[in-house]
């Protein structure tokens, strides 16, 4: 299966902003022997303060309705309700995606799937915030019982207090346990919600890719810096073209049973890694503490209660042998740091 590639704004702002970033995109697409088979845009953007920009709303669609009359480009758009699909497809646009906010509540998930019952719409659907593959799974079957000609599924990631490299956790095993139980649903990774910054984009891509992702949904800008969301995770059309064109396609399909479990490793060894270090930016604080208030830096009984956490698999003889040495060196770290 030929890859699916996506890309436009977070918002369509303004029909200028709008037409300049689709042609650039359209150009670099081109020069870089890339096929973009959809522009994307927000025409409702749901924001968590008040006072945000909420999208340009209805008077965006001729904007969208342009590029796709231009370029002959398809264009998809974010809805979420049932009356801002109709308003779509008064506009001609035939591809809509759910968000993951809206992908919560599967009330107004099935409206929109009544709403295009039997028809040629193509619909995404984002993982919802809360990192439940049923609710996920619940939705995407919803649209495939209305009988629709397209139905993907997107990764955005999950919101996570641990996480704090990326914006959203990838927790990878769960789209690959999506490949699994629907194996013939493309996936499509959206890493730029994922990553929230644009540095990290370029390897979350190659690692979606590896997991044999079938394609990517990325924000782009034709003036990243301006864009009046998201602006930290929009690329120029120039490095998406250059990423996408770089990036390295697997030909195979993919082993999921191994993929599945390298996925739950991975999602480990972030949160280890991630942890970590939180926890030696506590020790940085607490160190502080201790030296306004004159207290010893080593504090025998403290370690004592640290370490009963530690203690949970006691009949795992070889584990908790491994788990001394560790504690040994995370104490040592610990005070050379508050030291
Ligand atoms: C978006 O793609 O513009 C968006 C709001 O994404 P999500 O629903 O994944 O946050
Ligand atoms: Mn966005």
């Amino acid at each position: 299966m030929e890859p699916i590639w996506i890309a436009g704004p977070c918002a369509a702002e303004s029909r200028e902003q709008v037409l300049e970033t689709a042609a650039q995109l359209v150009e670099e697409a081109r020069s870089a022997s890339v096929r973009l088979h959809f522009f994307r845009a927000g025409a409702w953007k749901v924001r968590s303060a008040p006072d945000s920009f909420t999208g340009a709303g209805e008077e965006a669609l001729p904007w969208l309705e342009e590029v796709q009359r231009t370029w002959n480009l398809p264009v998809c758009v974010e809805v979420m309700n049932a009356h801002q699909l109709e308003n779509c497809a008064k506009h001609g646009i035939r591809a809509v995606w759910v968000g993951a906010r809206t992908a919560v509540n599967p009330i107004e998930v099935q409206q929109i799937a009544d709403a295009i019952r039997h028809s040629d719409f193509t619909v995404m659907v984002k993982n919802p915030m809360i990192p439940d593959l049923k609710l996920w799974m619940g939705n995407l079957e919803r649209f495939l019982q209305a009988d629709i000609r397209q139905v993907m599924a997107v990764h955005r990631g999950f919101p996570d207090a641990t996480e704090n490299i990326y914006r959203n956790a990838p927790m990878w095993q769960i789209p690959i346990e999506l490949k699994v139980r629907m194996p013939e649903l493309p996936i499509l990774c959206d890493p730029s919600h994922l990553c929230g910054q644009v540095r990290w984009i370029p390897e979350v891509a190659q690692i979606a890719m590896n997991y044999g992702f079938n394609g990517l949904m990325t924000e782009c800008h034709c003036r990243p810096e301006q864009a009046l969301s998201d602006a930290e995770q929009q690329m120029t059309p120039s490095d998406w073209a250059q990423m996408v064109s770089h990036l390295d396609l697997r030909t195979d399909a993919p082993d999921l049973s191994l993929i599945k479990q390298r996925a739950k490793l991975e999602n480990i060894d972030n949160q280890i890694s991630e942890l970590l270090y939180q926890r030696m930016m506590v020790a940085d604080e607490i160190a502080d503490i201790k030296r306004a208030n004159h207290i010893a830096v080593v504090q025998p009984q403290q370690w004592q209660q640290v370490v009963k956490h530690y203690l949970k698999h006691p009949e795992d003889t070889v584990y908790q042998d491994f788990i001394n040495k560790f504690l040994e060196l995370l104490h040592q770290a610990s005070i050379e740091r508050q030291r």
